[in-house]
């Protein structure tokens, strides 16, 4: 099993005593740091917003707690690896959802509640798809071939270089080779026939950064590890408890968080970084340096590469931004489940145009999360805590987000329509964060919500590397860097970091 070009004891023995700044307080951030406080490290982080976790973060108004980005995970297995790493119980407790997500489909009284038992997800298609049970474990049996045949060959190990992916790439099966030509799409028609599976199962594709008519049907994986692996799962009392966690780790390890402090400049000499700058002229020196800010878009910014320059950023695939909206309702909302896909009637209009068109969507395809169905702490009693996604555009297609209060009107109307509860009339509490908002809050790349996409050419070897070209005392984890994006990514990408400066400077 090839793993990672250092050996395991390395993590498990060596304890080392350098001092090491992390640029940025996400969770690759502070995963990182856990990791290499554990082992000696003298770590300190910078983060230029007010709190900890970045995109995993927090917003609390007039009595609701609302998490703003990620409201639940996959390969739950990768946290509690994490703490085991380090010796520490898991500082949370988890939850996993059952059903997975409900998806409601305009024009369609149906909504399908899409289970991990495959008995029971059966039975939500019946009269819709023929032998369902039969075509899904055939279907997820491919798919957990592609997931096991790649998981450490391509996503959990470090690469030096493309000729070493290159020999990565050569080792997977060749029996997965058509499912590089193959589109996503075209899979799902080989085993399914009613559009409402096929819809259902694409929807992972969007998360990638592409629709299921552009990706490569290799990605059929996240379909098997969301309806057989590992599930989905949420965190008791709310996603941020798991930054809450972290953090309360990391004071008892000594490692101080600088908050409000923005790196504004890096200086460099004789090929290492010897500081960085913040926005009050403030110098920080260290021996090594983690940049959990996008690794792209610090490349180029404050590094020159040529490679990340704006124009060489704006052509490469982006994921899409986040438009999103915390509600909180006065009233409980029956018609809804904890985690719930609404989709528009036009699927293959809406994937030509996503990603392209600088309008607001006419018919938004979005996802509400209803954290009070678990958790009613989130909001006064008697009261719903909705947070609505609809992904749009990033900032290079739709700069102009003046008509942020319209669709935000019209998603609100047509929930409201479609669960049959007056919403608008019910709001007691109203934010909104438009991709102009992502970008600013915390450097997002034309507030593209993921990071870069995942397309062929922006995986593995081909991605920004968590090990700075140039410099050798410079690190990358998060999600533009290697493996890349979502929760349980990012803290594999925090054991691949560690792994390589483990390796590269062990001397005590
Ligand atoms: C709306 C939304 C919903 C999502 N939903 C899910 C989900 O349900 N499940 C899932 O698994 N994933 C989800 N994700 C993705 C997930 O949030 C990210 O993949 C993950 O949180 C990225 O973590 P990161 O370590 O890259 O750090 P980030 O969260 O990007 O943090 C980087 C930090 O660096 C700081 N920083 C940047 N530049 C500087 C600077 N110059 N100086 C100091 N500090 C700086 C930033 O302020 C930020 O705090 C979602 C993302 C969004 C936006």
């Amino acid at each position: 099993m090839v793993f990672c070009s250092c050996p395991e004891d390395i993590l498990k023995n060596t304890v080392v005593d350098k001092s090491v700044i992390i640029v940025g307080a996400g969770l690759g951030g502070l995963a990182t740091a856990l990791r290499l406080s554990h082992k000696g490290y003298r770590v300190t982080i910078i983060e230029k917003q007010g709190n900890s976790g970045g995109r995993l973060n927090v917003l609390k108004k007039d009595g609701f707690t609302f998490d703003i980005g990620p409201s639940f995970f996959s390969m739950s297995y990768e946290f509690k690896e994490l703490f085991e790493s380090i010796g520490e119980p898991m500082p949370f407790e988890i939850n996993e959802l059952d059903p997975l997500y409900s998806v409601h489909m305009s024009g369609n009284s149906r909504v399908f509640k899409i289970y991990k038992d495959l008995g029971k997800l059966a039975d939500e298609f019946r009269g819709i798809e023929d032998d369902f049970e039969v075509k899904v474990r055939k279907y997820l049996k491919g798919a957990k071939e592609i997931f096991h045949d790649t998981e450490y060959k391509i996503i959990k190990r470090n690469f030096n270089g493309i000729v070493d992916y290159a020999m990565s790439m050569a080792n997977v099966p060749l029996k997965h080779l058509p499912s590089l030509f193959r589109t996503f799409w075209k899979e799902l028609e080989l085993h399914f026939d009613s559009e409402e599976v096929k819809i259902i199962f694409s929807l992972v594709a969007f998360f990638l950064g592409a629709t299921p008519f552009n990706t490569p049907s290799v990605y059929k994986l996240l379909n098997y590890t969301e309806l057989e692996h590992d599930g989905y799962w949420n965190v008791k009392g709310g996603m941020y408890k798991i930054v809450d966690g972290i953090v309360g780790l990391l004071e008892k390890k000594g490692v101080e968080i600088l908050y409000n402090t923005e790196i504004l400049s890096v200086h460099q000499e004789m090929g290492r970084m010897t500081s960085v700058t913040d926005q009050n002229s403030r110098k920080y020196e260290a021996d090594l340096f983690v940049v959990n800010a996008d690794a792209a878009w610090f490349r180029g910014k404050f590094l020159n590469r040529k490679k990340y320059t704006v124009e060489k950023l704006d052509k490469m695939d982006w994921t899409l931004a986040p438009f999103t909206i915390y509600l909180g309702v006065k009233g409980l909302i029956p018609g809804i489940q904890h985690h719930n896909y609404f989709l528009g009637d036009n699927f293959h209009d809406y994937a030509d145009t996503i990603f392209s068109s600088n309008l607001a969507p006419e018919k938004p395809y979005y996802y509400v999360n209803v954290a009070t169905k678990s958790n009613q702490d989130a909001a006064p009693e008697g009261c719903e805590n909705l947070f609505i996604l609809c992904p749009v555009p990033d900032l290079r297609v739709k700069p102009d987000w003046s008509d942020a209060e319209k669709l935000s009107q019209d998603i609100i109307e047509d929930l409201g329509k479609r669960v049959k509860f007056d919403i608008q009339n019910n709001i007691l509490c109203k934010v909104v964060y438009t991709p102009i908002d992502w970008k600013n809050m915390f450097h997002l790349y034309r507030g593209s919500g993921l990071g870069l996409a995942h397309g062929l050419s922006q995986i593995g070897g081909l991605r920004p590397s968590n090990k700075d070209e140039k410099l050798h005392n410079v690190y990358y984890v998060g999600a533009s860097s290697h493996p890349g994006t979502g929760l349980p990514i990012v803290v594999i990408g925090s054991k691949l970091v560690t792994e390589r400066i483990l390796n590269e400077h062990q001397t005590v």
